[in-house]
């Protein structure tokens, strides 16, 4: 019977869940899926100063938003440390460990002497054949792990292809620290073995790691996982993606109106692709993922390529799914946008009816509300100062020889109320823009709207009517 897949992701809980972790979790999840297997989560929380309850519950709820669901309850690194002090004192009487008693400037010296030879910061090794009776008096040590001091460490990454690592350039690793909390190094793969991981994908920066981990697993008699090292997300100017380049956490983009689905697109494309698709839904990306076909050079972080994912997933959707999406980050949306939350019994209907057309040109769930904010004003309307001021005695004029053409348009479509103002303008020889700004100011208050027609077709003809009538009367 072959193993059923068992992936994890393993965040630590020290910052928002942002683009790359959220790409790793999705390529786990979607491993797992494509393989009838599981995603477990693991919540690496040995560090305890930097991890937060804040972090956490932003890497939850982006998850959750997203739809990366994991299997069980989540584990937490840090209730296990008893296991991994266990782990550790086994490596010890097995003479696969040691206790180091080295003094902080005598490691000082070990690595001013490595970056002198241009060398990585590396451990001399100078405790590992020391008898136990040598040990300096009050003295806390940490316990190392004995690395091979010869031959090659090989790995067979799934991403990143056959790597060999020379051992003489890999030190000795501390795996249990002197007030016996665990390493990293240790803590992971004891984790992974006891949650039955198969496949480890995770970041590119772990990937060193890797030629270390690879020793636990053979001395502990445990078989090593598959492994596959995506790399990482860059940003336009080839640098590790930050917030410089305008990237954000997962819940500020859910925040800022980006739908789940065309995140999860945007992120399955970031260094992986599938041919020439660029739209995909989960249930092909689950059908097509696969490890081989990610690449190895660094994915780069586009804006523009997230946001117009985005709007083509909001042009799209269905009407009533957008409207209560919308209507679910209102109370967000009054924090953060000019725009007052309506509290508007007739809200989501007039949402609804004005949703075909405001989908179409708009990128963001916020930006679909800004643009429908006109709807809610109540009439008469308040000009904004500058707009009122376009509103002379002349301009109500023109204003006002249209009206009896557009009450005799019974169609009041975008393209009827198109035709009839073009002809309009035409025969009182003025241009479009003439009669577009002072429309619009007249219906929403506004210099700056929706396209004139679509704010008249989804305001409607008796309350564009209406509005227009407000201002040419007054
Ligand atoms: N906790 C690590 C991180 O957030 C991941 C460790 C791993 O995947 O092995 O980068």
């Amino acid at each position: 019977m072959t193993q059923s897949v068992i992936t994890r992701f393993a965040p630590s809980p020290t910052g928002d869940l942002h683009v790359g972790g959220a790409r790793t979790a999705l390529f786990n999840w979607l491993y797992a899926k494509a393989h009838g297997g599981k995603m477990l989560l693991r919540i690496e929380d040995t560090d305890r100063e930097r991890s937060s309850k804040k972090a956490l519950e932003s890497i939850l709820s982006g998850m959750t938003w997203l739809g990366l669901d994991w299997e069980g309850e989540p584990v937490f690194q840090y209730e296990r440390a008893r296991r991994h002090q266990e782990i550790a004192e086994k490596l010890l009487a097995s003479g696969y460990a040691y206790r180091c008693y080295a003094s902080p400037e005598e490691l000082n010296e070990m690595r001013e002497k490595a970056r002198a030879r241009g060398l990585s910061p590396c451990y001399d090794g100078r405790w590992r054949d020391r008898d136990a009776s040598e040990a300096p008096q009050g003295i806390k040590p940490v316990i190392r792990f004995k690395m091979p001091k010869e031959g090659e460490t090989k790995l067979q990454d799934r991403v990143q292809g056959d790597v060999t690592w020379k051992n003489e350039a890999l030190d000795d690793f501390i795996i249990l620290r002197t007030d016996k909390t665990p390493t990293y190094m240790l803590a992971v793969v004891v984790d992974d073995h006891d949650m039955g991981v198969t496949h480890i994908i995770r970041g590119n920066d772990h990937f060193t790691n890797a030629a270390r981990q690879i020793h636990l697993y053979r001395v502990l008699g445990w078989n090593l996982p598959t492994i596959a090292h995506i790399p990482l997300i860059h940003g336009p100017d080839n640098r590790k993606l930050s917030k410089r380049h305008g990237a954000l956490s997962v819940n500020a983009y859910r925040n800022i109106g980006y739908l789940p689905e065309a995140v999860c697109n945007y992120l399955v494309r970031i260094g992986w692709s599938h041919g020439d698709s660029e739209i995909m839904s989960l249930q092909q990306m689950i059908e097509w993922f696969d490890l081989p076909s990610i690449g190895k050079a660094p994915g780069k972080f586009d804006l523009m390529k997230l946001q117009n994912l985005n709007g083509y997933y909001i042009r799209h959707s269905d009407d009533e799914k957008l409207v209560t999406a919308i209507e679910s980050l209102l109370p967000r949306l009054s924090a953060t946008s000019q725009i007052e939350a309506v509290p508007d019994t007739s809200r989501h209907a007039k949402l609804l009816a004005a949703m075909p057309e405001l989908k179409e040109r708009s990128k963001t769930l916020v930006e679909l509300w800004e643009k429908a904010a006109f709807l809610f004003t109540t009439r008469p309307l308040t000009l904004e100062s500058k707009a009122a001021e376009i509103l002379t005695d002349h301009v109500k004029k023109i204003l006002k020889a249209l009206f009896p053409i557009l009450q005799e348009d019974e169609e009041w479509s975008s393209a009827s109320l198109e035709s009839r103002i073009k002809k309009f303008a035409c025969e009182e020889n003025i241009k479009l823009s003439q009669i577009a700004q002072p429309l619009r100011v007249s219906l929403t208050g506004k210099l700056t709207s929706p396209g004139i027609f679509d704010v008249l077709t989804v305001l409607g003809k008796k309350e564009s009517l209406n509005r227009i009538s407000d201002q040419i009367e007054s």
